[in-house]
């Protein structure tokens, strides 16, 4: 089966069965092509329902999770996006696609110069890869009408939700190091409506305002 049937089954029978509704994102999943973003060894595997390595003890997303944080940013067309944990670049080129600008950043620099390499050879001319702890936000493009966070965070980074607008989206998993609920704050009035939506496992969010050392080592289970 070619890549693009793959994808098309992708989404229907993972995206749209476990019900993700918005024509934006299908739209999204449905043309942007996943193989390009993995490693050649995982690349067989690239329209699977699960994560995959890319290298450095990282993940790209399993595809419904990408699309389920996605909705949840609710994005129309025009707005300005963070996402946290560039990883592969496939999560910023699905925001790249549906939003007008959006900006990406990486703590690995090797990480950071393929997926920035990679989404320019794409022609995303609206898609900024920066490398630095993201934790701390992205100050010099602030502020931003939605902010993804695609690590674990020990607890919601505080400049994560100054650099938010009023009314913004902040979509981020908090939690335990290898178990989070996958939370949505918005900006409500200067305070913060926040509701958890589902249950995730992401890989840790490091940094200033995130875990210091590997936080799944420091565990007894
Ligand atoms: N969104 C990615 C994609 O589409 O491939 C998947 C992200 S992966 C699950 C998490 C990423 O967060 C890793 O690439 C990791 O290096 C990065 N990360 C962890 N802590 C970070 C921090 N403080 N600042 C920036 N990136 C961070």
């Amino acid at each position: 089966m070619n890549y693009e049937k793959r994808r098309l089954r992708m989404v229907d029978y993972q995206i749209k069965s476990r019900g993700i509704r918005d024509d934006l994102v299908l739209e999204a999943m449905k043309k942007i092509e996943r193989h390009l973003f993995v490693p050649e060894e995982q690349v067989r595997y690239a329209y699977n329902d699960r994560p995959l390595p890319i290298g450095l003890n990282q993940t790209i997303s399993q595809p419904y999770i990408v699309a389920l944080m996605t909705e949840f940013l609710n994005l129309k067309g025009s707005e300005k996006v963070l996402e946290i944990g560039t990883g592969s670049g496939y999560q910023a080129a699905i925001l790249g696609e549906i939003a007008a600008e959006v900006h990406t950043v990486e703590r690995h620099a090797e990480l950071a110069e393929r997926a920035s390499s990679l989404i320019a050879s794409l022609g995303y001319t609206n898609v900024h890869v920066h490398l630095g702890d993201g934790s701390l936000g992205w100050t010099d493009e602030e502020p931003y009408d939605a902010v993804l966070v695609t690590a674990a965070a020990p607890e919601v980074p505080e400049p994560l939700k100054d650099q938010l607008i009023e009314d913004g989206r902040l979509v981020i998993p908090v939690g335990h190091p290898r178990a989070q609920l996958l939370e949505v704050w918005q900006k409500k009035a200067g305070g913060f409506v926040q509701e958890c939506v589902a249950n995730v496992a992401f890989v840790p969010l490091y940094g200033e305002h995130g875990w210091d050392k590997d936080p799944r080592t420091n565990f007894n289970y």
